[in-house]
């Protein structure tokens, strides 16, 4: 076989697309409308470093304004492009409409290696970035609302706030125009564990369709199931740490951008994790075997692959040689579609993207609400919920002369916190949507898979939006 090269990524998210749209009926004309992104805004700015100038170039895509605000991360990476962004959008609208968070899509990056410059270097960056989105309507609580994605974090979702509310000073809502904030500025709980709490979540509700679960050759749930996971970034990081601490599954490699660690026996994720924070890099962690090409990693036989790093990290030239009976996407577009085609043929279940990493927005969109409303989550019913919980607890001890056994009792009285609720209404959400996603696969002729039943689920809600509002 000659290879050729594999898709671009928006080539590879608008040919799913495509393949989704045949198994629909849409109105003739609003599928090209739904697919195509409907702005992008490019900038270029300068910063001045003590005497030398370097310019820096930006990018924000708007997808789908069927809702408003439109929704999506901003990336600091070196491989930043215009193509990489408005498929990311374009992802966007179809994640949020398929855990039916009310925004459209959109994506932001910056061209930038961020582990080249200092905290104070890139706070300047981030401020001057955010100027520019914001002057024109890229950034805004009822617009265009950003959040963190690879290479940002909370730090800079406060720079980017903080630099939104001193530019409009009168807007009691500024808070609301970015997510992913640190509690203390305007966050929410369980927002920095989010995107990989929802992996888990996903993963479990997979595991809950038998009919789904079937092809894999798989059997039982998530115990003592074989991972292999790419990136420990915050999306692999929390995913396998919960997979491992909750679920009891086994990570048996972890590839990382300086190789990678194998051990039949299972890693420990924390302790990697930490070794990775005081060293830069997986190399030299004692409790595993380095492997130098982290990329043939992928090819080890396991149950699941997770890969939650880059894009395009299974193309055409490995995907043949790919031995997990499971692909779940945590990362955006990790596979090609080419290597999407080899795995559908070889009937390798790969569970989408925009489906299994849709926590990130999902509380997103709970930290967009609470900054709107002005009051934590709880704080109104928490002490109320706490004291009925102790008069159930006294009740039944009285009718029954009996003491409630400590543990029981303590989780009878306890008043549900901020945490709670967002980690109940994730859940909630990765359900629902994993739901609606197999009720389209099982019932509807031409859908085949579940990356096309996720887009035909997003898509029509996309296509009622529209024809319901007039276009
Ligand atoms: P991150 O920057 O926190 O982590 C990325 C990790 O990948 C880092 O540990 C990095 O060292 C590692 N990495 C870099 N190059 C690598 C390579 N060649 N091989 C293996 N590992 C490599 O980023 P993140 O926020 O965890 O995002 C990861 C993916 O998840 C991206 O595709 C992102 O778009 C997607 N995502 C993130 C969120 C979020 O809330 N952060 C939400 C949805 C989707």
């Amino acid at each position: 076989m000659t290879l050729t090269q594999d898709s671009s990524f928006l080539q590879g998210v608008n040919r799913s697309y495509d393949r989704a749209v045949s198994a629909m009926n849409l109105p003739p004309g609003l599928a090209e409308k739904i697919k195509l992104c409907n702005s992008v805004f490019m900038v270029r700015f300068p910063i001045g470093f003590r005497g030398r100038y370097e310019v820096f170039t930006g990018w924000r895509a708007v997808h789908s304004e069927h809702r408003l605000p439109v929704k999506g991360g901003i990336r600091y990476a070196p491989s930043v492009n215009q193509d990489e962004i408005e498929a990311l959008a374009a992802l966007m609208s179809f994640k949020c409409s398929l855990v039916e968070a009310p925004f459209g899509g959109s994506k932001g990056g910056l061209c930038i290696d961020p582990r080249k410059y200092d905290r104070d270097s890139l706070e300047r960056i981030t401020r001057r970035f955010t100027m520019e989105l914001a002057k024109k309507g890229y950034i805004s609580p009822s617009l265009n609302v950003p959040a963190p994605d690879m290479g940002t974090g909370p730090r800079e979702m406060s720079w980017i706030a903080d630099t939104y509310r001193s530019m409009h000073p009168e807007d009691i809502n500024a808070l609301a125009c970015v997510t992913g904030k640190p509690v203390t500025q305007g966050g929410i709980a369980g927002r920095t564990e989010a995107t990989g709490r929802g992996v888990q979540y996903g993963l479990r509700e997979f595991f809950r369709h038998p009919e789904d679960v079937k092809p894999t050759g798989l059997t039982g749930g998530l115990a003592g199931k074989r991972i292999v996971l790419q990136g420990l970034g915050n999306v692999g990081y929390y995913a396998g740490k919960f997979l491992q601490e909750e679920d009891d599954a086994q990570i048996i490699a972890i590839i990382e951008h300086d190789g990678a660690l194998v051990n039949d026996t299972g890693l420990d994720v924390e302790a990697v994790r930490q070794h990775m924070n005081e060293h830069k890099g997986v190399k030299g962690f004692p409790g595993g075997a380095y492997v130098e090409d982290g990329l043939s990693v992928l090819e080890t036989e396991c149950d699941i692959l997770i890969p939650a790093a880059l894009e395009a990290q299974i193309t055409s030239r490995n995907a043949a040689r790919i031995k997990a009976k499971l692909v779940a996407e945590a990362a955006n577009g990790p596979l090609t579609f080419e290597a999407q085609e080899i795995l559908r043929e070889r009937n390798i279940t790969v569970i989408p993207d925009f489906y299994l990493n849709a926590g990130g927005v999902t509380v997103s969109y709970f930290e967009w609400i609470k900054n709107l409303s002005h009051i934590r989550f709880g704080r109104m019913e928490r002490r109320l919920e706490e004291l009925r919980g102790t008069q159930f607890v006294q009740v039944l001890e009285e009718m029954t002369g009996k003491p409630v056994p400590k543990a029981w009792a303590d989780r009878l009285k306890h008043g549900a916190d901020e945490l709670d609720l967002v980690r109940s209404g994730l859940d909630d959400t990765m359900r629902k949507a994993y739901q609606d996603v197999h009720e389209v696969l099982h019932t509807r002729e031409g859908v085949g898979d579940l990356r096309s039943a996720a887009f035909v689920v997003a898509i029509e809600r996309i296509a009622l939006a529209y024809a319901e509002m007039g276009i």
